[in-house]
């Protein structure tokens, strides 16, 4: 991904090219109104921010990248691998009141256009999904726990289970806390290990006993070739969202009191 004319937002440079009625964005924190921690995008309702500054800072956000937040769906998001199928009889949910968010979500996908997928990320790896041919669009929220729970792949099953044909579709897996910055114990690790089916360098270095980084950002993008597509389908970011500081939002960086950047992805009319 890389930096948009907007200070507000980064977006896939090729998909940009290729798809212009494509939004496929994923926000900083800059160019907002909201003060101390949440200085000054913040995207998420549920981080104890100042609730109208949230709105504004989404509807600036919606006008600059051209995704109203009235087509914007978005979730209560809870680290699972649940996704749902939404439609224009959803648009604006969770868009200025967290309460009528989809409940217990970290997928979203639909086939309609002008319905904007929109979840919120700080640290965790948005991936994005789309078909130029079907206008599938999808997002997912991937921590480590809906990583291991291989959300990465589910997409690329719901899709394919809606008719799409995967070999279409193109991923893109945006900014997230990298190796550099992500130390996770034996817990975490043994549970990548599960969720792999055959082992792959790079995913994790070892520093020490019972201490590793992990590239979570890898691990996604390997899940995504374990569910069949091939590498030329999947761009990565190289963004760490904890060291880039000028630019993100970071829950371990900023030890939990932060904005949230949010993911949105969706076909124009
Ligand atoms: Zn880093």
């Amino acid at each position: 991904m890389i930096q948009s004319n907007a200070e507000s937002f980064l977006h896939v440079e090729k998909w940009k090219a290729d798809f212009p009625s494509l939004v496929a964005s994923f926000s900083t924190k800059n160019g907002g109104v909201s003060m101390g921690p949440y200085q000054s995008l913040n995207c998420g309702l549920h981080v104890n921010d100042h609730r109208a500054d949230v709105v504004t800072n989404r509807t600036l956000l919606g006008t600059d990248c051209d995704a109203p937040i009235t087509k914007w769906v978005m979730a209560d998001q809870v680290h699972g691998d649940t996704i749902k199928y939404v439609t224009s009889d959803d648009v604006g949910k969770g868009s200025t009141h967290y309460e009528d968010a989809l409940a217990k979500t970290d997928g979203l996908w639909t086939t309609e256009k002008n319905v904007f997928l929109s979840l919120c990320y700080a640290d965790c790896v948005p991936i994005y999904y789309m078909d130029p041919v079907s206008n599938f669009a999808g997002v997912a929220h991937a921590g480590w726990k809906g990583t291991v729970k291989d959300i990465a792949g589910s997409m690329i099953r719901v899709a394919e289970n809606a008719g799409v044909d995967s070999t279409n579709l193109q991923v893109a897996i945006g900014p997230s806390i990298g190796p550099c910055c992500y130390l996770v114990d034996d817990y975490v690790i043994n549970k990548v290990n599960d969720s792999l089916i055959k082992e792959v360098p790079n995913v994790y270095h070892k520093l020490e006993e019972g201490q590793y980084r992990l590239d979570l950002k890898m691990v996604n993008y390997q899940l995504l070739l374990q569910a069949g597509l091939n590498e030329k389908q999947i761009i990565t970011s190289s963004y760490c969202t904890s060291c880039e500081e000028q630019l993100f939002f970071s829950h371990r960086r900023d030890q939990g009191v932060t904005g949230r950047m949010v993911a949105v992805i969706g076909w124009k009319e």
